[in-house]
Parts: structure tokens; C-alpha cells; sequence
């Protein structure tokens, strides 16, 4: 016969009757259907004894000394709306089973019971509405979980898409994207920021001598030395090779040159390995600085002018900003 079986332990129900031999009827056919059933002979007891532990199903009684099962199955509701309720009603009331479902109860029994399989049958159906609510729920949660897991993955491919792969800088795309979005923003407010070209002075003879590896290290210890040199607004690029641009929102050129200057001495101080084979015995950085709108009010003109900083910056003797 049924089992009531959710989580292979047999479902607990809780019976609730002030007649002692109906108490015995419920418990005789619900244990050999396989259910857990514990008998309690008032509305008050039952509550408590639910109160201890909640039950999936509760079948009670409909009138009770005190506690009516009516008031017993808004109290049972208010606490676990997920229990179901079978109530018990005498033929004559009728009417009442009929109110009771409207507060909530699954289904109602009759006494006396006439046919004790309708008890089986009723329960079963009750346990068969428990099952599904339970099934959805696990359902919804496995759907959630699913749900923030491809979240997840979306976010990690987006950023796979905006950043270099070597150092985790943006990459020149998004760089492009970025600088458009600041040109508009920065046009409409109206206000300025700049952009800092960096260049890594006679890298190719780091490379010769220590290998492209090597060189890849170098990269990838410049790149975490420009993040924390900048501030979370700003973003620091990857701009292709040994190449790199930082935008600077809401900075002034004046600004830039001293933010660039600390980098390009926090750079020149740092103990890359191998730097002593470097022409000045340290590895160092070019710099060139565009500010908007005084060098430019669109992209091309403000890379360009940065450019030609950077040029300046190379040929003025290198391990300088310009
Ligand atoms: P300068 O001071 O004029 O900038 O000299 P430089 O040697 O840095 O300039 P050049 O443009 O001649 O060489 C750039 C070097 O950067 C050559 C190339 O091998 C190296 N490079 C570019 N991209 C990478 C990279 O991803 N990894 C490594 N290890 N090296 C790179
Ligand atoms: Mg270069
Ligand atoms: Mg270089």
C-alpha cells in the first residue's frame, strides 16, 4: 500500500481527536499504510506537539473542547502554510467541511467512517500533494542554482572578452569603447580627464637577454604595479606589447603628471629580476600625457597627442614622463 514515502522515512502525520476510538481507527490504518502517526486528543495538544516538531499532514477533528480544528488549522497554516490539513467532520456538518476548506484544509473525511479505504484514499491523495509541493520546491531551488550558476559564467565570459589574457589589464578593445564613453560623458558635464601612454623602455633587450618569459614576468609585475598606483575609477590598459594606457576620469593634465610621475618612480625602484642588465640598471617606462579637451575632443586626436608625448618622452632620454 502507500508508503507516504518523501525522503525514503515514512511520513510523519498528526492526528488530532478528543474520541478515543476514532484516535485508534486513524492510527490502525495509517500505520499499516506506512505512515508515522502520532495521536493527540485536543486542539491544544496538537499544536504543541507540532510547535516541537512540524508535520507534513495533519488530520483533525473539526470540534474539540477548547480548540477547534479550525482554529487548530489557521494556527498550523500561519506556522508552516506548506502542511496539509485533512479536517474530520460528522455527515451533519457538512456545511462546516465545506468552510474549512475554504480556510485552507486539502480535503475532509467523514465519520463514522463508514469505508476505512476512503481514509487510505483521502490520506494517500493529501501525501501525493505534499509530494508535488515538495518536488517544485526542490525544483525551483535546483532552478535557481542553475540560474546563478550561468549568471556566473556569463560574467566570467564577459570579462574574458574585455581583458587581456597575460596581465588581466582591460585590452585594447574595451579601451576603445571606454574612451568613447568618456569623450561623450566628459563632453556633456562638461568635464576633463587624461590619458597616459606607457611604453617599457629597451624591452626588447630584456627579452634578448632573459628570455621572452622572462619578459612576459616583467609585464605581468608592471601591470599589478600600475593597478595599485591608480584608483578604482581609473582603468589601466593593455594596449598591445610592452605598451600600455591608463584613462584617468575627472583628472586634470597637472594631475596626470604627478599620478604618472609616482608610477614611472614606483616602476624605476622596483627589483624586477634581471634589471641589472638593463642600460640604466633598472627596468624603466616612457610616459606620454593627453588631457581632454585641451589636446583633443575626439579619440584619434587625443591617442595622437599622447602618442607624440611618448615619443618625446623616448627621445628626451626615456624614464621620463612628457
Ligand atoms: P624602447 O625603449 O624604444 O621602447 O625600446 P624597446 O626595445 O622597448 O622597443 P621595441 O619596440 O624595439 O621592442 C619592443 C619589444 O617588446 C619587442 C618585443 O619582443 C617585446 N614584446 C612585445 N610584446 C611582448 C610580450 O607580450 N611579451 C614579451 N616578453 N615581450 C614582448
Ligand atoms: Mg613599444
Ligand atoms: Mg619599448
Amino acid at each position: 500500500m502507500n508508503t507516504g514515502d518523501i525522503s525514503k522515512k515514512p511520513l510523519r502525520i498528526l492526528v488530532a481527536d478528543d474520541d478515543e476510538s476514532l484516535r485508534s481507527v486513524l492510527k490502525q490504518v495509517l500505520s499499516m499504510d506506512g505512515y508515522e502517526v502520532t495521536l493527540t486528543a485536543s486542539g491544544e495538544e496538537a499544536l504543541a506537539a507540532f510547535k516541537k516538531e512540524p508535520f507534513p499532514l495533519i488530520i483533525t477533528d473539526i470540534r474539540m473542547g477548547n480548540m477547534s480544528g479550525i482554529t487548530l488549522l489557521q494556527e498550523v497554516k500561519r506556522l508552516s502554510p506548506d502542511t496539509q490539513v485533512i479536517i474530520i467532520t460528522s455527515n451533519a456538518t457538512l456545511d462546516t467541511a465545506i468552510s474549512a476548506i475554504q480556510a485552507g484544509a486539502y480535503d475532509y473525511l467523514a465519520k463514522p467512517f463508514d469505508d476505512i479505504a476512503l481514509i487510505s484514499s483521502v490520506a494517500r491523495r493529501t501525501v501525493e500533494k505534499i509530494r508535488l509541493i515538495e518536488e517544485n520546491k526542490s525544483l525551483l531551488e535546483k532552478l535557481k542554482r542553475k540560474n546563478e550558476e550561468l549568471e556566473f559564467i556569463n560574467m566570467t565570459l564577459k570579462e574574458l572578452t574585455i581583458r587581456d589574457g597575460l596581465t588581466g589589464l582591460y585590452n585594447h578593445r574595451h579601451f576603445q569603447e571606454t574612451l568613447a564613453a568618456e569623450i561623450l560623458r566628459s563632453k556633456r558635464y562638461p568635464t576633463t580627464f587624461s590619458l597616459v601612454f606607457l611604453d617599457v623602455d629597451y624591452f626588447k633587450q630584456y627579452n634578448d637577454t632573459h628570455g621572452h618569459l622572462h619578459g612576459d614576468a616583467v609585464l605581468v609585475a608592471l601591470s599589478k604595479l600600475l593597478i595599485s598606483g591608480i584608483r578604482q575609477s581609473d582603468i589601466a590598459v593593455r594596449y598591445g606589447g610592452e605598451e600600455f594606457v591608463l584613462l584617468l576620469p575627472e583628472t586634470s593634465k597637472v594631475k596626470a603628471f604627478v599620478l604618472a610621475g609616482s608610477i614611472r618612480e614606483k616602476i624605476a625602484a622596483h627589483p624586477f629580476p634581471g634589471r641589472e642588465t638593463q642600460p640604466q640598471g633598472k627596468v624603466t617606462v616612457s610616459m606620454g600625457i593627453a588631457a581632454f579637451p585641451e589636446d583633443g575632443s575626439d579619440s584619434s586626436t587625443l591617442l595622437h597627442h599622447a602618442d607624440e608625448a611618448l615619443y618625446q618622452a623616448k627621445n628626451g632620454g626615456r624614464n621620463r614622463v612628457c
